[in-house]
């Protein structure tokens, strides 16, 4: 289509070019290349962690985190049911159990007590998932956890830049992941990224990553890995898109600003949170959820806005309703109505860097203007 406007366009206005030609000029394009380094320690160092360990995506960063914690047969991990099947993939891999719980229907963000009402002897983990613009109100997680030893995992892939209590997402777990997909708010087409203070989980993590090569012993293995390496290529990329990433986190509260203005006083959508008291919105993606009086769902909606050349996609699946896991005789009789709910009703609009304001407001327009026609 002409002018489609699509859901997201990154943003490569910084070095990205520079370095690049650095790769090639030194013959570095490996996931040996000086880049790696580079970026693991100053993005670690962006999110105030001791270790960063690269990883090819952000998957690859939850599966990592998941298996460098030693979850295994018995142990059950506690983690929202609205997220993307990454989260639960290694759990359920390793012959863990995972242990859904809803989300609040303002934020999309599990709620502490849940999470805290979830716990049980066998419970080896929480993972704390951050949606779309609001981080997690983490209340007493934390505290709860340390009392009984319970680990937290940190999906921060959304989150970057992003706080709660002024404290950067990215700093609360044991470990945390990010990723660098395209549509994130720092990019390399694909990358990942596992973040801890603990030494031992970082060797554990960086082991995972590389195949579990030993040490001592190149070629001889005691656990099963995975060649989850970022090439210097990548990382190459992820040093140019760090130097910009405050510049970034600006321009997606801007887009999300203004979509707020244009949308505010439009019957029939429930907008996202500009502000909590712990956090404001960093707005990853600017999404939204339609009344029950609309009569259309959002597959629906998304299917007429793309036949006026905007681009959208849909809110996450419930894990509980993933035909994966009902066939692998999880979650059978879950009922968690607000996920349900806004997997139905919600989606998000074009929110990539790449956007102008007037992509913003033509985007805006296009949906008042769907919506009226109704
Ligand atoms: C994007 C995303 C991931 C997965 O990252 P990939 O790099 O696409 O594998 C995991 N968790 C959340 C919350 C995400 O938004």
């Amino acid at each position: 289509m002409a002018n489609f406007i699509p859901v997201n366009t990154p943003r490569l206005s910084g070095r990205e070019r520079e370095y690049l030609l650095e790769c090639i000029d030194t013959g570095w394009i490996s996931s040996e290349g000086p880049f790696v380094g580079r970026f693991e320690e100053a993005f670690s160092a962006k999110v105030d962690r001791s270790y960063g360990i690269a990883v090819s995506n952000g998957t690859a960063a939850i599966d990592v985190a998941v298996a460098a914690l030693g979850i295994g047969p018995g142990d059950e991990v506690i983690l929202p049911t609205f997220t993307i099947i990454s989260c639960a993939m290694q759990i359920v891999r390793a012959g863990a159990t995972p242990v859904v719980v809803d989300c609040d229907p303002r934020t999309w963000n599990m709620r502490a007590e849940d999470a805290i009402a979830a716990i049980t002897e066998r419970t080896k983990a929480i993972m704390l998932v951050h949606i779309y613009g609001l981080p997690v109100d983490l209340g007493p997680i934390l505290e709860v956890a340390r009392e009984k030893g319970i680990a937290i995992i940190e999906d921060a892939a959304e989150m970057h830049g992003q706080t709660w209590n002024g404290k950067p997402c990215g700093s609360f777990g044991d470990i945390s992941t990010f990723s660098f997909y395209a549509n994130k708010n720092l990019t390399m087409g694909e990358g990942g990224m596992v973040v801890t203070d603990d030494p031992v989980l970082a060797d554990r993590c960086r082991s995972f990553r590389n195949l579990c090569f030993l040490q001592q012993k190149r070629f001889v293995h005691e656990e099963l890995g995975w060649n989850y390496r970022l090439t210097n290529v990548q990382a190459a990329i992820g040093m140019a898109q760090l130097e910009e990433m405050d510049t970034h986190i600006t321009r997606k509260r801007e887009v999300g600003r203004l979509y707020n203005r244009l949308l505010v006083n439009v019957p029939g959508l429930q907008l996202p949170v500009p502000a909590t008291n712990y956090a404001e919105n960093i707005y990853w993606v600017y999404a939204m959820v339609l009344d029950d009086d609309v009569p259309v769902d959002a597959e629906q909606m998304m299917k007429l806005l793309a036949g006026e050349g905007i681009g959208t996609r849909p809110f996450f699946w419930p894990l509980h309703e993933q035909p994966v896991f009902l066939n692998h005789g999880l979650f059978h009789g879950a009922h968690l109505p607000v996920a349900e709910r806004i997997s139905r009703r919600g989606f998000y609009l074009p929110s990539g860097l790449g956007l102008s304001d007037q992509d913003v407001e033509l985007s805006a327009e296009t949906l008042r203007r769907v919506l009226a026609g109704l």
